[in-house]
This record gives C-alpha cells, sequence and structure tokens, in this order.
C-alpha cells in the first residue's frame, strides 16, 4: 500500500534541493513500511528523535542506511547509540558532550555530532548559546571519542524573514568556525531548514536539510507516542 505519496514527495523535493545538499529524511514516529518506500525512492538518512525507535528501526531495516539522532538525548539514553547511529545532531551542553565521551570511549569508537546552537536564544529548546560556544569548544578539544564535523539548529518559529535572519546568523557562526582549526573540529557540515523553511535555509547556506512532514505527511502522536518536539 502507498502512504501519502511518499515517492512523489521524495521526487518532488529532489527537484528542487541542490545535489550538493543532503536531505535527512525524518522518519519519527513513522512505520518501517513508510520508510521502505522513502527508501525505494532513494533515500539512505534518516532522522529519528528517540533513542529506542532509532535502535529498533536500525535492527530492522536495510544495513546501508545512516541513521541520525536529531532530538534531545537524555545522558542516560547516550550508550544504547553506540554502534546504531551515523550522526547525533543534538550535542548541546558539557554534560551531554562528557556522557559521549565517556560511552563511546567504553566502547572504543569515535562519536561523530553536530554542534546544536540555540540560535534563537529560547528557554523550551536546547542547545550552546552564542556566548558559550568557545567554552564548548575547549571542552571537545580534551576530547578523545568525539568529532564535531558541523552545527545542527532549529530556529523559532517565525515568517520568512526571522527565519532567514536566523539562518544567516547561523552561517555566520559556521564560517567563523571553518576558518579556525580546532582539534576534533571539522565544519563540513550545517543542518538547517525542515519541510516549512528548507528553501529559505538553502539559500543561507544549509547542505542538510531534515525533512519529515514534507515527505511522510502529519505525524501522528497518539500512535506515535509523546514528542518533545
Ligand atoms: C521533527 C523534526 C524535523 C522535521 O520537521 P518537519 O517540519 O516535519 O519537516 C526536523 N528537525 C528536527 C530536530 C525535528 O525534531
Amino acid at each position: 500500500m502507498l502512504h501519502y505519496g511518499i515517492k512523489q514527495n521524495i521526487e518532488e523535493l529532489k527537484s528542487k534541493i541542490p545535489e550538493e545538499v543532503k536531505l535527512l529524511a525524518v522518519s519519527k514516529t513513522k512505520p518501517l513500511e513508510e520508510l521502505e518506500e522513502a527508501y525505494i525512492a532513494g533515500i539512505r538518512d534518516f532522522g529519528e528523535n528517540k533513542v529506542q525507535e532509532l535502535v529498533k528501526k536500525s535492527e530492522n531495516f536495510h544495513d546501508d542506511v545512516k541513521w541520525h539522532f536529531i532530538g534531545q538525548l537524555q545522558s542516560n539514553k547516550v550508550k544504547y547509540l553506540v554502534d546504531k547511529v551515523y550522526l547525533i545532531h543534538s550535542l548541546g551542553s558539557i554534560s551531554l558532550l562528557n556522557e559521549i565521551e565517556k560511552f563511546f570511549g567504553k566502547a572504543n569508537k569515535i562519536a561523530n555530532t553536530l554542534i546544536q546552537i540555540n540560535i534563537g536564544r529560547e528557554e523550551s529548546k536546547s542547545g550552546i548559546l552564542e556566548e558559550d560556544l568557545y567554552e564548548f569548544i575547549e571542552a571537545v578539544k580534551k576530547c578523545n571519542y568525539v568529532s564535531v564535523s558541523g552545527i545542527m539548529v532549529i530556529i523559532p518559529i517565525g515568517d520568512e524573514e526571522s527565519n532567514r535572519k536566523y539562518f544567516k546568523r547561523t552561517k555566520e557562526i559556521f564560517d567563523d568556525l571553518k576558518e579556525k582549526e580546532y582539534k576534533n573540529i571539522t565544519m563540513k557540515i550545517l543542518s538547517m531548514g525542515m519541510t516549512h523553511d528548507f528553501m529559505t535555509a538553502i539559500e543561507e547556506g544549509s547542505n542538510l536539510v531534515r525533512i519529515g512532514t514534507g515527505i511522510f505527511g502529519e505525524r501522528n502522536y497518539i500512535i506515535g507516542g509523546a514528542s518533545n518536539e
């Protein structure tokens, strides 16, 4: 059975998104049959925001898929992501950094991560505030099992002008860090833009867009469980 025209949605997105921009299919709350349709349409990168859901899906799906963790990561769940996750987008505190270092270290694995910046300074959102970034970088430099390859932001809800302002500021920070040389940090991935603002994000320099609704349709939280958005 086909769901909500997943294949058509992906084809349409691919026609709009430049080739150098990665399309991450945000599959949280969605069943594997729907992920399979996205897989058939060529998607190999899937994003989840619950550790248990990511682990379960990764164990029951194609081996060549890259699983991205995009949700709030609780320290006590980090250990389950070792060997399962391709990229953690939501590295947003020193305490989480230390947990990742500890549990990936125990397994002798390197954690691939993005620094989540709280660009809109929202109390409700996690992430590093701009003024705390350099202190955070100092902590990353001390790690042996953490590699940072870019930045992720979730911007405040707003109109296009407001969106563009936050994307621009994030790109400035990204470019600034790119010029510097810090141990364990290389600025390659700029993860910004979702279903309703991805074109603006790309115009402002995003090279990874995270799209859920625009591929799979609306999420049903009654079936999918509690959301932490
Ligand atoms: C759910 C989610 C998305 C996808 O949102 P859509 O509006 O459905 O595209 C992207 N990023 C994060 C961090 C999310 O939690």
